[in-house]
């Protein structure tokens, strides 16, 4: 078995380590003997966004989301568009969640007109979202506590083409208002957690691996895997700021 991934912009959406969501996706496929075939996909290269099981987009600032714009609507547009239709994984982190709503609109003024698959709109703020934080997934996305990390001025508000990823427990989350965080289509995962987000949260990241194997193979289930350090530094976050202030 095999799953090919592509890494869409990662030359420009790289912020925060997110490439380490790469390789955590790629280990626990590998730890249990099945293939990842990793596609990089840079600014000004092609690729069959057709052929990917799982499609990850990192985060970037204000000016790398202008730079790819013209790249974007060259045709990858329409094919994330068709991908995300037909039921691809993806995981698109901050800025690359941003990239697939209708618009991202800066502080500044700048608008970002993106590609629409998400029935959601980013309006920039004076005050940046910065710190660390946690969610809990909805059931339909793993029902998983999630810890991680944001640093956005954008505020996400969700249409009702979309639901949400999770609910806050502490931090901002999409607006810091509405007390969501992320937001879910088909198979198409949206999150504001950068750091990497997977390394200290194992089962979303089985979660995420299972949808594209279920479409893929029809597997219902992975073998389990030791996660004593992973779920021990989860918890460690967890109760590091499990006081934090919920701006939701
Ligand atoms: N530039 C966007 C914002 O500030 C996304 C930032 C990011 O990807 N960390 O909201």
């Amino acid at each position: 078995m095999e799953l090919n991934i592509c890494h869409m912009y990662p030359d420009v959406l790289n912020l925060y380590g997110d490439r380490g969501d790469i390789i955590t996706l790629c280990r626990r496929l590998n730890w249990r003997g099945i293939d990842a075939n990793v596609t990089r996909l840079p600014i000004g290269e092609k690729a069959d966004l057709g052929k990917a099981d799982l499609i990850f987009i990192g985060g970037g600032q204000d000016f790398e989301q202008q730079v790819l714009l013209e790249d974007l609507h060259r045709g990858k547009d329409r094919e994330i568009r068709d991908a995300a239709e037909d039921g691809v994984t993806f995981l698109t982190i901050c800025g690359g969640y941003q990239m697939l709503g209708s618009y991202y609109e800066t502080f500044e003024g700048q608008r970002c007109d993106f590609i629409g698959v998400l029935d959601l709109y980013t309006v920039g703020s004076k005050d940046r979202m910065i710190g660390n934080y946690s969610f809990t997934c909805e059931e339909e996305s793993g029902g998983s506590t999630v810890v991680g990390f944001e640093n956005h001025s954008g505020r996400t508000m969700l249409g009702s083409g979309v639901r949400p990823l999770g609910r806050v427990l502490s931090g901002y989350g999409n607006n810091g208002k509405d007390g969501t965080e992320g937001a879910r289509y088909k198979n198409v995962f949206g999150t504001y957690s950068h750091g990497p987000l997977l390394p200290k949260n194992p089962a979303f990241c089985d979660f995420l691996l299972l949808t594209a194997l279920q479409r893929k193979y029809g597997t219902t289930e992975l073998a389990p895997l030791d996660d004593a350090p992973e779920i021990s530094a989860h918890d460690e976050m967890l109760a590091r700021f499990s006081h934090q202030k919920n701006h939701g």
